[in-house]
């Protein structure tokens, strides 16, 4: 299972009912209606986990 990173329900990646790729990474989503929003606004939902401290700002 994996997360829809919009709604955080589990979503099966075997048969997902929407996926979206974003930066060579592909998310699935529980619905078409959540990979809309994603679309939209990926940022918004891509958690970047493990760059705390690694940016180029920080
Ligand atoms: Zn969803």
């Amino acid at each position: 299972m994996v997360q829809d990173p919009v709604c955080h329900m589990n979503v099966d990646e075997n048969k997902p009912a929407a996926t979206s790729s974003h930066k060579g990474k592909t998310y699935c989503f529980c619905a078409v209606s959540c990979k809309e929003r994603f679309d939209k606004e990926p940022e918004k939902y891509v958690e970047e986990t493990g760059t705390h401290g690694k940016g180029c700002c920080s």
